[in-house]
């Protein structure tokens, strides 16, 4: 195996790696998904909510993501995890994600 081969493959599988431990990241409010959002991230975000819709709304719109649901697993907001739009205490945790 060349080096120039070996240099293309482990490019390839950090990049599978990056996508696998990138594509969805937690975060604790509308700030830092913003701030996820700018620095080039590319993927699905989950943060705690209050589950009111209109918080979901605001999200959609301030992050311009879809909202995809609750995680499949069940997971529930961290004890005493606010709500990343109001602020209110979180019941669920969503998911969002980039429409291409
Ligand atoms: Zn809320």
């Amino acid at each position: 195996m060349t080096a120039e081969f070996e240099a293309i493959r482990e490019a390839l599988w950090k990049k599978a790696e990056d996508v696998m431990v990138h594509k969805n990241r937690a975060v604790n409010t509308l700030e830092e998904a913003k701030a996820l959002l700018a620095s080039g991230y590319v993927g699905m975000i989950k943060m705690p909510w209050c589950g009111v819709d209109g918080c979901g709304h605001e999200a959609e719109g301030a992050l311009d993501m879809k909202t995809l649901g609750t995680p499949a697993e069940g997971e529930k907001p961290a004890e005493g995890a606010k709500c990343a739009i109001c602020g209110a205490p979180a019941k669920e945790i969503i998911i969002m994600s980039r429409t291409y």
